[in-house]
């Protein structure tokens, strides 16, 4: 089996290339895009997706993230700004995001597919995505919408905790780590998010209930959104999520089940 790719394209930009090309997928590419409210597990959902499908991740939060732990020199002042915005919990501007997604344009033609997770967050980043991939006659496959009530999204984000060293993720009630505040793998103290704060996770839902809603209008209205409910646990939200798309994809598309069936 091959090691995991560093997706090295997607979060440096520039020229950067990544540590494995995937090999053709047995079927066609899958571009998903996934949507949904932060803490919803939508992140969860994507790595099980890339898993299943071989495809990468492409996650907007993690360019983000990669570009705060670079030193200070090697960051424009673009990238200042926007971690800036993130740490306060709003949205980064649509101009940054799309430089930057824009920058990386060649990982949506990429011959494994993607899974794009934290974007688009707006009309105007869904039609910029949806521009750049027609300039390549390509085709979204669909856009999953994570659903969950507001309240169990703010106590499942307020009780999440990480590991800074091995990027574990902890949640305090359903999924704490044997030793409190210290990381099951490596031992490192877990943190909470910046960005996981309940102050900041106010504003991060106002922001959410603000831009969502025209996005997910906009991919009703390309036919894309299949809205799957998030409640309960990972592998029986990806069952959900290979029921409700059945029958629902262009053909040849079907998502394989846990042992990797079709
Ligand atoms: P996430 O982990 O996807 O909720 O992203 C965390 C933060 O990154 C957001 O609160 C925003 O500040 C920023 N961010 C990530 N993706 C985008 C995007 N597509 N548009 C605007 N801001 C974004």
């Amino acid at each position: 089996m091959n090691s995991p790719n560093d997706r090295a394209a997607w979060l440096e930009g520039g020229t950067a290339q990544c540590s494995n090309l995937p090999g053709s997928p047995s079927g066609p590419p899958w571009r998903l895009v996934l949507l949904g409210a932060p803490g919803v597990g939508k992140g969860t959902q994507a790595e099980l997706l890339c898993a299943r499908l071989r495809a990468c991740l492409l996650s907007t939060c993690d360019i983000f993230r990669a570009a705060k732990e670079r030193p200070d020199a090697g960051r424009t002042a673009a990238l200042d700004s926007a971690l800036g915005c993130m740490r306060r919990g709003e949205l980064v501007p649509d101009a940054t995001v799309l430089a930057l997604v824009t920058e990386r344009s060649r990982c949506l033609r990429c011959a494994g597919g993607f899974v794009l997770d934290g974007f688009p967050r707006t009309v105007a980043q869904a039609e910029s995505l949806a521009l750049l991939l027609r300039r390549d006659g390509l085709k979204l496959t669909a856009a999953l919408n994570y659903e969950l009530p507001i309240d169990e999204i703010v106590a499942r984000l307020s009780g999440r905790r990480v590991c800074p060293a091995c990027k574990a993720v902890y949640q305090l009630s359903s999924q704490p780590p044997r030793r409190t505040g210290v990381c099951d793998h490596c031992g490192t103290p877990l943190m909470q998010r910046d960005d996981d704060r309940p102050e900041t996770i106010r504003v991060r839902m106002k922001a959410y209930g603000e831009s969502a809603q025209p996005v997910l209008d906009f991919y009703r209205r390309s036919g894309l959104l299949v809205s799957i409910p998030a409640g309960g646990a990972p592998q029986d939200i990806y069952r959900l999520t290979r029921s409700l798309t059945a029958g629902r994809l262009s053909e040849g598309y079907a998502l394989p089940d846990a042992a990797g069936r079709a």
